[in-house]
């Protein structure tokens, strides 16, 4: 980017977030949280009332003489459309600034290739609009979340688990269905984003996003920024080993920490343990009903899982985990055994201020998290390289 055109973006991101902070603020006030001249903010707010960014609401107080106009977010004046695209499914949801859901449906994907699957979410996202009564040309960008490893630079999928997709470049792929801006990330980075800009992340420069279910996701946030690591590939936190001579896991090695912890292999255990469940759910409800060996598969699971957080924490030194994911339904069956093996390994120094904060978490969610990959790139000031 030109030095210039970079200037005026990040005043702009700065502009936006003394905005989105305060609410509702007059011009002058702006100039002086973002140290920027009254000049430049008159006609970067003027580029961002056109954009249909901000508005001018009603005058505020006066401090003697005129009253001045104040400027505020217009969350609705755009929206953006996040997908959390899974294997035999796909998540749309429609967003305004603050992330707040205004439309969402769930599509079946008839075809996994990249080329139809694009065509699809294409089409899914001019359903979404329709339904919305939104007009195409409000709609800002598009993100996709989906597991795996994701250059999300460059817009390539390296490599996705659940497709068997490798070296995609789909965000191009779906830019050429929909002719507007796509965004391509880990669907756990997508959401780690999301509670960064808008939920228990925010203001916190260094915490961790775990979920649970499917699979077992970790999203970091290190310094005030969400770290990828040099091929998109860090944390992979279910791939942990666990115990090397244990089960071998669906990448290949053996006694990963989602051979424990994630849904399929929980029904596994307990279907070693001789009970007759077939899904992770089933199995919380023989749990809830009493059934030892089924709690007892809970209760390993939520071991060593705290064991693992007790090692991240331990790594990052987090000020905050955020616990989210399908898997949450199991509550103190799995988070009980967890704390309190968090406890036993964690340095006690880094416990001492440490925040674990569990929150539920549907496809909704997802599809949400992966509209905060647009989301982002509007509030976020650009990567520097
Ligand atoms: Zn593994």
């Amino acid at each position: 980017m030109a030095k210039r055109q970079l200037l005026k973006t990040i005043n702009r991101v700065a502009i936006l977030n003394a905005i989105k902070a305060h609410g509702a603020i007059a011009r002058t006030d702006i100039a002086i949280y973002t140290h920027l001249s009254p000049a430049t903010v008159t006609s970067l707010t003027a580029e961002l009332i056109r954009d249909g960014l901000i508005y001018e609401k009603q005058a505020g107080i006066s401090r003697g003489g005129r009253r001045p106009i104040l400027l505020a977010l217009n969350a609705e004046g755009a929206v953006v459309v996040g997908i959390k695209l899974a294997e035999n499914d796909a998540t749309l949801a429609l967003t305004d600034l603050n992330a707040h859901i205004i439309k969402q449906h769930t599509i079946r994907l008839d075809e996994r290739d990249p080329e139809s699957t694009s065509q699809q979410l294409a089409r899914g996202v001019d359903g979404l609009l329709a339904k919305a009564g939104a007009r195409r040309s409000r709609l800002l960008g598009v993100g996709v979340g989906l597991a795996g490893m994701i250059d999300s630079q460059a817009g390539i999928c390296r490599v996705s688990p659940h497709n068997g997709w490798r070296e995609v470049p789909f965000s191009q792929l779906l830019e050429d269905q929909l002719d507007c801006i796509v965004y391509l990330d880990n669907n756990v980075n997508a959401l780690t984003l999301v509670e960064q800009l808008y939920g228990a992340g925010q203001h916190v420069p260094n915490f961790l996003v775990i979920t649970v279910g499917h699979g077992i996701g970790l999203g970091i946030v290190a310094n005030g920024q969400v770290v990828r690591g040099a091929n998109g590939g860090a944390g992979e936190f279910g791939h942990t080993v666990v115990d090397p001579s244990g089960f071998e896991c669906t990448c290949g090695n053996h006694g990963c920490l989602e051979t424990f912890v994630a849904d399929a292999w929980l029904v596994r255990r307990a279907q070693i343990r001789g009970l007759d469940v077939d899904s992770a759910l089933a199995l919380t409800v023989q749990a809830q009903n009493g059934d030892a060996r089924a709690v007892e598969v809970f209760a390993q699971a939520g071991e060593v899982l705290g064991c693992g957080m007790a090692n991240l924490v331990n790594l990052f030194n987090p000020a905050l985990i955020v616990i989210s994911g399908e898997g949450v339904r199991a509550g103190d069956l799995l988070f009980g055994p967890m704390k309190a093996a968090m406890q036993r390994h964690m340095f006690a120094q880094l416990a001492e201020d440490l925040e674990v904060c569990i929150e539920p978490l549907t496809d909704e969610t997802w599809a949400r998290g992966a509209a905060g990959l647009v989301l982002e790139r509007i509030f976020s000031l650009p990567a520097l390289d």
